[in-house]
């Protein structure tokens, strides 16, 4: 059997309603009906609600050490962020374990891991993760589409998509271990999992097309990770073997569709799958409540799709788009907002400098601290939230 083993910093935070339960329940049956077949002899997520363990998400075959703020069922509006996670680590004892990159599968501890193909462990897992949250209830379909919203956004204004290949950021985790960066839109990050997901987006797009609707990744899902059931050994793929079972769900040259998206630098139409099925992105100047609550889970603020900037709950700048307003003002990640046009910096008071900046041809006029040192810094943007 799937047995959810739940931990909580104190035991108020324990209290499911039958209804979040029975979301869990049916990510299982979800998680099985997708798949078709199951890879363990039991399943445990191992899943912390606490301020004090670590946000982990670690996938194993048969388990998965999952952690999530204390108040994920408590709050649960507030937690949709986090309510893809169960998903996303169960998806993973079949792509990624049991499915496993013939490079990243290695036959002794001296033999070292390659991740040439995270584009498919993350990336379909990404995918896969987001379509059991929504067919399991555990995410609305409102809040699906505000997830789906915010990914595409980060990914249609992501300037590294110019210079660097989906298949080159599979080295970031060697490069990068998750340190910080200065300049995320443009060095990219781990862009194999969101951007491997909205080219799985796109190739379940063209299967249902050129199919009338008849196939979907769906039958992909079936083909690949659906197989020997109840054996939980590794069954590797190479990039070929990807491309080969695509071929028998939906005749087309996939071979060269990978390589296009994932293998070389792919500028434009990172979109298509959306549009593909009908989908068009639009900025507002009113937030989702998607991006809302995720806002109000980081404390910080978000404003990478106006002025250009994001930054953490004490107005210090965690990212700053390359080329917008806030990069051409010189500000980078570190500095600290100290002031909004002689008002004491919060991210309300930033909030309503660029309403009241939108439309004028009024800069907005920071105190910027870094280190021991405060300058002022002339902010050019009238465009509004966005
Ligand atoms: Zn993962």
């Amino acid at each position: 059997g799937v047995k959810l083993n739940i931990f909580a910093d104190k035991p108020a935070q324990l209290a499911a309603t039958p209804d979040q339960i029975a979301k869990h329940r049916n990510l299982v049956t979800q998680a099985v009906k997708t798949f078709g077949a199951q890879h363990y002899d039991h399943y445990d997520f191992l899943f912390a609600l606490s301020d004090t363990q670590s946000g982990v998400g670690l996938e194993h075959h048969r388990s998965s050490e999952n952690g999530v703020g204390p108040d994920y069922f408590t709050d649960w509006d507030a937690a949709v962020g986090d309510r893809d996670l169960l998903p996303h680590e169960y998806t993973h004892s079949w792509d990624g374990k049991f499915r496993r990159g013939a490079d990243l599968w290695t036959p002794d501890y001296r033999t070292p891991m390659q991740g040439s193909l995270l584009w498919v462990y993350e990336g379909q897992t990404q995918f896969w993760g987001n379509v059991l949250a929504a067919r399991s209830g555990l995410m609305t379909r409102d809040e699906m589409m505000g997830s789906l919203a915010y990914d595409a956004a980060m990914y249609d204004t992501r300037p590294g998509r110019q210079w660097r290949p989906v298949v080159d950021t599979t080295n970031d985790p060697t490069m990068s271990q998750r340190r910080p960066k200065a300049w995320t839109s443009w060095q990219r990050s781990e862009d194999y999992y969101v951007e491997g997901m909205l080219v799985w987006i796109e190739a379940d797009s063209i299967i249902r097309t050129r199919s009338k609707g008849k196939r979907s990744l769906d039958d992909f899902a079936r083909a690949f990770f659906g197989i020997r059931d109840r054996d939980w050994g590794e069954v590797t793929y190479t990039v070929a073997d990807v491309a080969k079972t695509l071929n028998a769900v939906e005749p087309y040259d996939w071979a060269t569709f990978l390589d296009d998206r994932i293998y070389k630098v792919h500028p434009t139409g990172v979109l298509q799958g959306f549009t593909n099925g009908g989908y068009r992105l639009t900025y507002t100047d009113t937030q989702t409540p998607y991006l809302k609550a995720i806002e109000k889970a980081s404390k910080g603020v978000n404003l990478l799709w106006s002025s250009g900037l994001n930054l953490d709950k004490d107005g210090v700048v965690t990212q700053v788009m390359w080329e917008s307003a806030a990069f051409d003002a010189g500000l980078a990640v570190g500095q600290k907002l100290v002031s909004v046009d002689g008002l004491k910096y919060d991210a309300g008071v930033l909030k309503d400098a660029i309403k009241a900046a939108s439309g004028t041809k009024a800069p907005i006029q920071l105190i910027v601290s870094v280190n021991d040192q405060v300058r002022p810094v002339t902010l050019k943007y009238n465009g509004g939230l966005r």
